[in-house]
């Protein structure tokens, strides 16, 4: 692990000549951590190597040098599969002489059937359009990249597949797929289909070519200058780009807007403690209903009694699944409790202005961002299996209101973690270094 060399204080006081590099002409451009804020040079680091806050303990950048061919070639195949995915059958159930196939889509579709086309709509966004999109797009930008031209349309382009990455949920879908497989297995023989195999195949692809990407690359045809250590005296109050990473000018204007990307820039995102409060109450409020009306009535023979997001877990448990039975309940009843507590422990902790153990702090924030949206698995295994099973009076499986309350609860914890800023943490933390607390040393010697 390489740390790029730190030159927050320097863009705090605005003091310049801090780099031995400076004069060189080939001055390495500024980046600002985006959990913290904190200033660095973008150094080259030695490849497969990570360059992290030495602060905040954040992912700054890879060291992943020429890796434009091979993204291409990783996000052609994720397309690819994407597409084979969705069109082929992805499961089928075997019951004496009953074969039913079902597709990707048949578990959105099933929930609409049952009225609950919201959630219908929810599953496919995040299970197939998002994904689509995210793919595309990325796809877009780097063949523009590789012919060396501007695209139409690229920067809306890299905004919107910014936006939608950490919403396109297929390996969350993959394993509500696994525990669903599980939970049929006495029902009827499962057969799983070429569907299956290349989302398999697609989520390791996917994931493969999502840390190989380096974002940078997209913006080589813009040949926009960035700014360097030299620019620090001018610059004024630096603002960090949410969107491309971009670190920009400080300016009068009263809605700035990013050199790169155009999107709209602010020193903290707007309202963040307020708005994550907000998302948090209507969190709690649609759990109560999520866990006490019942996700699905699965019925065998004729017979069978609604059950409820614990008294699913239960019945994996008693059919010796406690594997998979551990993870729905990990997934579905203690990661959102974990996720509100954790985010009402930030703000609380903001309000108080306090200053104990910020890199924590954000190691949690980080955490909690990270786990939400595996809580999803619930709402995919009810839509698959609603989407499976009906076999007309041998079973059948009907998905109940508890699952919409759930569905949105979902939601909305992944709202609030995105709505919280976490350089909040570090701004009552910056105030207590100047009074004798670590703060960042100016320039890694090692360098
Ligand atoms: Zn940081
Ligand atoms: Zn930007």
């Amino acid at each position: 692990m390489a740390a790029p060399a730190d030159v927050a204080s320097a863009a705090r006081s605005g003091e310049p000549g801090v780099s031995h590099s400076a004069m060189s002409g080939q001055e390495p451009p500024l980046i600002a951590c985006h959990e913290c804020d904190a200033i660095y040079r973008r150094e080259p680091i030695a490849r497969g190597a990570k360059a992290t806050c030495k602060r905040c303990g954040a992912l700054l950048y890879r060291g992943l040098p020429d890796s434009l061919d091979r993204s291409l070639a990783l996000y052609l195949a994720s397309l690819v599969l994407l597409i084979i995915a969705n069109t082929f059958p992805f499961l089928a159930l075997k019951v004496g002489g009953i074969v039913e196939q079902d597709h990707v889509i048949g578990g959105g579709l099933a929930l609409v059937d049952f009225g609950m086309a919201e959630l219908g709509l929810v599953v496919f966004l995040t299970s197939i359009a998002f994904p689509f999109i995210t793919i595309a797009g990325t796809l877009y930008l780097l063949i523009a990249s590789r012919l060396d031209v501007v695209a139409p349309g690229m920067r809306l382009t890299y905004r919107v597949v910014n936006a939608l990455g950490s919403w396109s949920l297929i390996g969350v879908f993959l394993l509500g797929t696994l525990i669903a497989i599980v939970k049929l297995k006495d029902l009827a023989t499962v057969v799983p289909g070429p569907g299956l195999f290349a989302l398999f195949a697609l989520v390791v692809v996917y994931a493969a070519a999502r840390t190989g990407f380096d974002p940078e690359v997209v913006w080589r045809p813009l040949r926009l200058r960035r700014l360097t250590e030299a620019d620090l005296p001018s610059a004024g109050q630096l603002l960090h780009c949410h969107s491309c990473g971009l670190l920009n000018r400080g300016t009068q204007h009263p809605h700035p807007q990013c050199a790169r990307c155009h999107a709209p820039l602010h020193p903290r995102l707007a309202n963040s403690v307020q708005r994550t409060w907000a998302l948090m109450a209507a969190a709690v409020v649609m759990l109560i209903p999520a866990n006490l009306l019942p996700v699905m009535t699965f019925k065998k023979l004729g017979q069978g009694e609604p059950s409820t997001i614990l008294g699913g877990v239960v019945h994996l448990v008693e059919d010796g699944a406690w594997g998979l039975g551990l993870i729905v309940f990990f997934a579905s009843v203690a990661v959102p409790v974990a996720k509100l507590i954790s985010l009402g422990m930030l703000l609380r902790s903001f309000r108080s202005g306090a200053t104990w153990r910020p890199k924590d702090r954000t190691a949690l924030y980080r955490a909690t961002e990270m786990i939400g949206a595996w809580s999803m698995i619930d709402v995919f295994l009810v839509a698959l299996l609603a989407g499976l099973v009906s076999l007309g009076l041998v079973a059948s499986i009907e998905p109940g209101l508890g699952v919409t309350f759930f569905g949105a609860a979902v939601i909305l914890t992944m709202f609030a973690a995105h709505s919280f800023d976490p350089r909040l943490i570090w701004d009552h933390a910056d105030l207590a270094g100047q009074s004798g607390d670590p703060v960042p040393t100016a320039v890694d010697p090692s360098r």
